[in-house]
């Protein structure tokens, strides 16, 4: 295939992670950022396309690094709405572990396209309910991801550490250690891409400590520094856990952590809420990610994460929008928006800035997923991008474009584009038969609480 060379012209404004200025654009060729323009220089070599790009505003595409897609099924579900988190997961655990892969298809799917309408173009899932006859969930999950033209790490979550052994989960949801990581290997070997611009990658992830034995933890971690994958799992979210680890391990969840060979740079954690300023130097020392779910943790009033001083400390700093059933939308520019926020009532105005949060969304994401070809714009990056225009009524009147996206809450992506192919135009998405897809996934949420 020839090499094309789009030239996206003149941009009303950019965010590149290190102030660059880039207000002439950028030019891709083969999927790939090759030159960044400042304010009136013109690419270097003749281009095959220009795209006029002086209504957008232009982000690098978005990563979302914790979600459970399956639970867009149970959105907005009556008997949790006003629930904390552990009586909202036993209440929960029961209709989840009537999946099928019919409905976990469409659930992926409906929340890829959401986050991909928001301007995300890389997602982790973290899937960790293998009932008999999900036993591929994982494998559905790929198909979804592939139908949509984004990248992914999806998770290969597990719980093994039921009721019946002191365990929150049904027994019905856990599976045995050897499946668990017979099915890691598999999974690894099939579908996970290395290097620069990979689509498609796995990791390993014990769903919770209340949810998995420490056999398990400590066997993944085995795992996935033999097959160099990542980590990632729920740690330190309610106080609630804390207390679980305390009395089952004799155990803080940071020394938990250490004991099973997870405290390092390969894992990212979902949450990390309840820290000590120990434990805080510990993890920033280790390298250890975090990934912030405000939404998550407003909606279940689990607390407020410590980012800045985790981020101080050494440890990368990413989002996430986490599972429907506790945001409950897939939307990753509303959930920046929350980020910048919910920091600010912990950090002050002057300590949170949109250029900050957009960060976390982006580069900081990234580096919580191992990765460092995408998150950025920049010369040799991935052509991963998200173009906003501020032609709706709510940003009327607004002046500085970058802050205006989060201040006055955009939620919708005009165009994006992913390794150079446009998955986005004119706020659709490109080949999906969207009412389509909303009227089956309501019908198959319908069902699904209803047994
Ligand atoms: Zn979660």
């Amino acid at each position: 295939m020839p090499a094309i060379r789009i030239w996206l012209k003149n941009p009303l404004a950019v965010f590149t992670a290190n102030d660059l200025d880039a207000r002439g654009g950028l030019v891709v060729e083969n999927g790939v950022i090759v030159e960044m323009l400042a304010a009136g220089q013109s690419p270097s070599l003749p281009c095959d396309q220009t795209y006029d790009a002086r209504e957008h505003v232009l982000l690098p595409g978005l990563i979302n690094t914790h979600h459970h897609f399956y639970q867009t099924l149970t959105r907005a579900w009556a008997p949790v709405v006003n629930q904390p988190l552990f009586p909202w997961l036993k209440t929960l655990y029961p209709v989840w572990a009537r999946l099928t892969p019919e409905k976990l298809a469409l659930a992926s799917k409906v929340a890829l396209t959401e986050l991909l309408l928001s301007g995300c173009t890389t997602a982790a899932d973290h899937h960790y309910l293998f009932p008999d006859g999900l036993e591929n969930a994982i494998d559905i999950q790929v198909q979804s991801v592939r139908e949509l033209g984004m990248r992914a790490m999806l998770t290969r979550g597990s719980m093994s550490l039921g009721e019946a052994d002191g365990g929150l989960p049904p027994q019905q949801t856990v599976q045995q250690g050897q499946v668990i990581l017979d099915d890691s290997q598999r999974l690894i070997d099939t579908y996970h891409e290395r290097g620069d611009g990979a689509y498609i990658q796995i990791a390993l992830a014990p769903c919770s400590p209340f949810s998995v034995t420490t056999e398990i933890m400590s066997e993944s971690a085995v795992l996935a520094e033999k097959l160099d994958v990542r980590l990632h799992t729920h740690l330190a979210e309610t106080l609630d856990e804390e207390d679980f680890c305390l009395q089952r391990f004799g155990l803080r969840t940071v020394d938990y952590l250490d004991s099973v060979g997870w405290l390092g740079p390969r894992t990212w954690l979902a949450h990390g809420i309840h820290f000590n300023e120990q434990e805080i130097a510990r993890l920033g020392a280790a390298g250890t990610g975090i990934c912030h779910c405000p939404s998550s943790n407003m909606r279940l009033a689990s607390g407020i994460c410590p980012t800045m001083d985790l981020m101080a400390a050494g440890s990368p700093i990413g989002l996430g929008v986490d599972g429907s059933a506790s945001n409950d939308a897939s939307n990753m520019m509303l959930e920046t928006r929350q980020a910048l926020y919910l920091q600010r009532l912990r950090y002050g105005a002057q300590n949170i800035t949109p250029e900050l949060a957009l960060g976390w969304a982006s580069k900081g994401s990234a580096k919580l997923l191992g990765r460092s070809d995408i998150g950025e714009l920049a010369v040799g990056k991935q052509a991963d991008l998200a173009m906003f225009k501020l032609d709706e009524l709510r940003f009327s009147g607004s002046h500085d474009p970058l802050s205006a996206l989060l201040l006055c809450g955009a939620d919708r992506a005009d165009r994006v584009m992913i390794g150079g192919q446009w998955r986005v135009i004119d706020g659709q998405v490109e080949g999906l038969d969207l009412n389509g897809l909303i009227a089956d996934h309501r019908q198959a949420a319908a069902r699904l609480i209803n047994g």
